[in-house]
């Protein structure tokens, strides 16, 4: 063997040694950037010109393109560049369900092998699509499907922002619309809690909310949180979009049992902080209210809501429980629903009742929930939506 090392003699030349494979460079998330990151990234680490991370964008984030390839105004060249040293992180349609009232519910599948869940919402006025932010959700509320998962992972910006350009895409080709954006409303309510996955939810805000990218005005996105006080306070001076709590329950003895959360946080601490919170000129905090028959849904609820709700800019929502098999709760009766929404109007209390939607496909609210989707051999086969 010429290049044995122990008998080598020293005239001899020096011994090849196999050249290293390259250490993998990890790929750069490009689609979980603002404009700011990526034309830092773009000029720092790439040497390109800044304007090329404003084409990047809105290939991205306008159009919703999912591979360099399509960028046909960027050279060759830069493509190549991209290809190696930047991705974007896709979220692949696993399978869709279509209930009679116009809802879709989505499922995608991670790169991870992890399924996630989208619900799309049309109506005369409005297209809404509520969107998840992590894979699970580790608040554990009882009456909820999704928190019976515990938290898997959080969602990247570009992960959250991907469940919106890919429902355009579907919307554009379903209704055969040429806008680059029929949808008009966001809600942050599908799986996860998003001011538990804060940086990621106000870098996607961000994206969702430039010009350069969807553009989505304020005005028509809300963010639902379970009630994570200190988290409220950031949001409240880090974001302009809007607020909805999810209440469910009108004394604490009754919440701590439906929504851990609230042994940390109490009622008391939650509505504190929605006093504080710094509110737009005209703008009302929604309040969702689960309605559990026989639990939280009695007259004395209502008195006590009008109470609790005192002084805060308040409309309530009233949501129709979906019954998650094997969770213990049932859906209150619609006149019990009429009944307490009313007892609220007359405490001066806005209240309204929540159009049920997708009720039929489990795309309701609080039925997000997958159990097929941990690994890659179940998910080949398109496991049954729950
Ligand atoms: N974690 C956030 C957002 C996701 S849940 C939050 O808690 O606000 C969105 C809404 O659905 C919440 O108001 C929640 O209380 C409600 N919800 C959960 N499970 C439900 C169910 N089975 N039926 C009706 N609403 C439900």
């Amino acid at each position: 063997m010429q290049n044995e090392l122990p008998n080598a003699d020293l005239e001899s030349p020096a011994p090849v040694l196999p050249t290293p494979a390259p250490a993998p460079v990890k790929l750069t998330e490009v689609s979980s950037l603002t404009l700011e990151g990526l034309t830092r990234f773009l000029t720092e680490e790439l040497g390109e010109r800044s304007f090329r991370a404003g084409q990047l964008y809105r290939w991205m984030h306008q159009r919703g393109a999912t591979s360099f390839d399509e960028m046909t105004d960027l050279s060759k060249a830069l493509r190549e560049k991209l290809k190696q040293r930047a991705e974007i992180v896709p979220l692949v349609k696993d399978a869709e369900q279509r209930s009679v009232d116009g809802t879709i519910k989505y499922r995608w599948k991670t790169r991870d092998g992890r399924y996630i869940e989208s619900v799309y919402m049309p109506s005369e006025d409005r297209k809404t699509l509520c969107v998840s932010t992590q894979v699970g959700c580790a608040m554990a509320c009882t009456f909820c499907m999704t928190g019976t998962l515990g938290l898997k992972r959080n969602l990247t910006p570009g992960e959250i922002v991907a469940q919106v350009h890919a429902v355009n895409r579907e919307v554009r080709k379903n209704e055969g619309l040429e806008t680059l954006r029929p949808l008009s409303n966001l809600v942050f309510m599908g799986m996860g809690e998003p001011l538990h996955n804060f940086e990621n939810l106000k870098t996607s805000l961000a994206i969702l909310q430039s010009q350069d990218g969807p553009n989505f005005s304020h005005r028509h996105i809300t963010v639902s949180t379970v009630g994570l006080v200190p988290m409220i306070e950031r949001f409240g001076q880090e974001t302009d979009v809007k607020l909805a709590i999810s209440l469910n329950a009108s004394t604490d003895e009754q919440r701590s049992k439906t929504m851990p959360v609230n042994r940390k946080w109490n009622i008391a601490a939650l509505l504190d902080a929605c006093r504080k919170f710094p509110l737009r000129q005209g703008r009302r905090i929604t309040f969702e209210y689960v309605l559990l028959r026989d639990f939280n849904d009695t007259d004395e609820d209502a008195a006590r809501l009008i109470q609790l709700l005192e002084g805060i800019p308040a409309k309530v929502n009233l949501i129709p429980y979906n019954e998650n098999p094997g969770l213990g709760f049932q859906t209150t009766m619609d006149q019990r629903a009429e009944r307490f929404r009313e007892l609220l109007c007359e405490g001066h209390v806005a209240a309204f009742i929540r159009q049920n939607r997708g009720r039929d496909i489990a795309g309701a609210c609080g039925q997000l929930a997958n159990r097929g989707g941990e690994n890659a051999s179940e998910s080949s086969q398109s496991p049954e939506l729950p």
